[in-house]
């Protein structure tokens, strides 16, 4: 595809209830789309085992975090289970500008926030295949105990109730699908089964 021919820029986000697959739908884009610009969020919370500083998230202190909110340095930003979370904007712009894809996978809070400053953001929103799923999903994960649980699935709820805010859905029911699905969504063909060497010349 000539440059010319590429569909316009746009920033699109994606977000929806936690347990869903974002993460893994994220993941495959990550490893298949190196033409779609993923924005890499600053947090204060504590790295997990298999983060990359720079690549999944950069690390911050709150003072940190703080003086980028004083300065507008963030596009949005939110606290989602006791940590901060925000997008860069620089980060953002500049792809934008260079014509680039952008896609930000942030919370229902920062959704929001990205609609109010950016109206001509796509918003997208991962629903799972169905309410039973996810909640199965949930209550399945690990070790938590009964309070927890309860917590987590009244979230659901409050998060499965915000889909009617969003221009698109797109259902998580096997996640092959769903990130072709998203990927198709950004105006992008950049999947390696439709593209032998989907990467080369792509920084
Ligand atoms: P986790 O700690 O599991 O990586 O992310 C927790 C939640 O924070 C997820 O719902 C994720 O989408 C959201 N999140 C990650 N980065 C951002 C961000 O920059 N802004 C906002 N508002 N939410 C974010």
């Amino acid at each position: 595809m000539d440059d010319d021919a590429r569909p316009a820029a746009r920033l699109t986000v994606l977000s929806g209830p936690s347990g869903v697959g974002k993460d893994s739908v994220i993941e495959l884009i990550r490893a298949r789309s190196p033409w779609i610009k993923l924005s890499v969020s600053v947090t204060t919370r504590k790295k997990r085992d298999y983060e990359i500083d720079g690549e999944h998230y950069h690390f911050v202190t709150r003072t940190e975090f703080q003086r980028l909110i004083d300065g507008a340095q963030l596009l949005e930003w939110a606290e989602f289970a006791g940590n901060l979370y925000g997008t860069p904007r620089a980060q953002v712009e500049g792809w934008l500008a260079q014509g680039r894809p952008v896609l930000l996978k942030i919370d229902l809070q920062g959704a929001r926030q990205v609609r109010a400053a950016m109206s001509e953001a796509q918003l997208v929103f991962l629903a799972p295949p169905s309410v039973e799923e996810l909640k199965r999903r949930l209550v399945g994960r690990g070790t938590d105990d009964e309070e927890t649980i309860k917590r987590r699935l009244a979230h659901a709820d409050e998060e499965l109730a915000a889909e009617k805010e969003f221009d698109r859905t797109v259902v998580n029911d096997f996640v092959e699908r769903a990130a072709d699905e998203l990927v198709g969504l950004l105006g992008s063909s950049y999947l390696a089964p439709a593209q032998p060497n989907p990467g080369a010349g792509v920084p």
